[in-house]
């Protein structure tokens, strides 16, 4: 079985206005007690473990902020394990503004291979209403830099449904995107999150949240354009180049919709593995202090001293997840005979009656005829939570 490992870096230099992820700015006098801690946490939970690690993800917060050199330590910890298979994918967060030719030559030698841009929007204005860092000059300088020193598998996280964003406007963002020819496309619709900035603005009635009719134009308008782009739409959200050769697909975040185990390490991440999920405690200066007093004697496999919670995950919710998060994979769909092989019943057996009206309301399909997949719709991929709720 493969494992995949997810390593939190919750630092940024400032939070943009829409942020409510689990980051803190001003706290970079923590780096190097935080990643110190990181390794320890990363030794002690894998210690004696058999694993075959296929994919390593570093997200945040910006970890783009964090000196290569940890990196570098840290992946070659990794592969001391003799765990690591050797075509792992490596994927790296990073902010546009904060990728120099020298930082990103570091990454690559360090065995990053994929990297994430958090480009949001090509739209000045936009940016700065979302208070992002970097301008777009900055975009287009860092992905010139990051295909200079040999990036050939680069994702553009993007942003759309802002609330003062028009349709015609949406679609010069994503535009000008695909001009770069990332790799890879993960485009979200913006959801205004308490705690934030922009959720002050909405209470005072400066703003509202766009109209949900807009946003489904802005989505069908992306999926037309990347397709006409040489993009496959093989998740409800992202969009990978089609090359025979090569996928480009994200393995890290398809272990994650294929409901297959994940390491969480790190202020606030959270785990799956054996069945049994675990969510760290999210203060920086808690987790360090954890880590530093903890022993690995006393640990029960697969929690960390850093967790707060550790739940076990009975059949029927691992079955209820499986069938959520594969629907999601909108091309390749939920596989019958993976999901019998897994829980020894299959996705007829189990929620037959669920799926047959579902079915009779055009949401999802059957295709395939040896190896059965069920998959959303083009009518369910738009009302997909809808699809979801019903599996719950
Ligand atoms: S860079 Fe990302 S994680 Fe950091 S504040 Fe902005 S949205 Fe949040």
């Amino acid at each position: 079985m493969d494992h995949s490992l997810y390593f939190h870096i919750p630092f940024c230099k400032r939070r943009c206005h829409y942020c409510d992820f689990n980051t803190y700015a001003g706290m970079e006098n923590h780096i190097e007690a935080y990643m110190m801690a990181l390794i320890k946490e990363f030794q002690m939970v894998i210690k004696n473990q058999k694993l075959n690690i296929h994919t390593i993800y570093f997200g945040g917060g910006t970890p783009s902020i964090v000196p290569s050199r940890w990196y570098k330590q840290l992946i070659n910890e990794i592969k001391d394990t003799g765990l690591m298979r050797d075509n792992c994918e490596i994927t790296l967060e990073a902010n546009p503004g904060t990728l120099t030719v020298r930082y990103l030559q570091e990454l690559n030698a360090a065995g990053i291979n994929r990297l994430s841009l958090g480009v949001q929007s090509t739209n000045t204005f936009d940016l700065q209403r979302l208070d992002r860092i970097h301008s777009v000059d900055e975009i287009l300088a860092n992905h010139q830099n990051a295909r200079r020193v040999g990036f050939d598998n680069i994702n553009f996280d993007m942003i759309f449904a802002l609330p003062w964003q028009d349709l015609p406007s949406w679609k010069n963002s994503l535009n000008r995107a695909i001009t770069l020819h990332p790799e890879h496309f993960s485009l979200y619709s913006l959801i205004i999150e308490p705690g934030t900035p922009l959720f002050n603005w909405h209470q005072k009635g400066w703003i509202e949240p766009q109209d949900e009719d807009v946003e489904a134009d802005m989505y069908e308008y992306a999926i037309e354009a990347l397709s006409v782009s040489g993009y496959e739409h093989y998740e409800i959200s992202n969009w990978a180049l089609r090359n025979k050769e090569i996928s480009f697909q994200s393995r890290h975040n398809k272990q994650y919709w294929l409901n297959q185990p994940y390491f969480g390490f790190g202020a606030g991440a959270h785990g799956y593995v054996n069945g049994i999920r675990t969510v760290n405690t999210p203060g920086i200066q808690d987790y360090i202090t954890r880590i530093q007093k903890s022993s690995p004697e006393l640990l029960e496999y697969p929690s960390s001293p850093a967790a707060i919670s550790t739940n076990h995950v009975d059949v029927s919710t691992q079955m209820m997840d499986t069938m959520m998060l594969g629907l999601r994979l909108v091309s390749e769909g939920v596989r019958n005979d993976v999901f019998a092989e897994r829980f020894q019943r299959t996705i007829h057996e189990v929620f037959g009656e669920k799926i047959s009206r579902l079915e009779q309301q055009g949401l999802v399909e059957w295709v395939g005829d040896t190896n059965q997949r069920l998959r959303l719709t083009h009518r369910g991929i738009f009302l997909a939570n809808r699809v979801f709720r019903k599996f719950v």
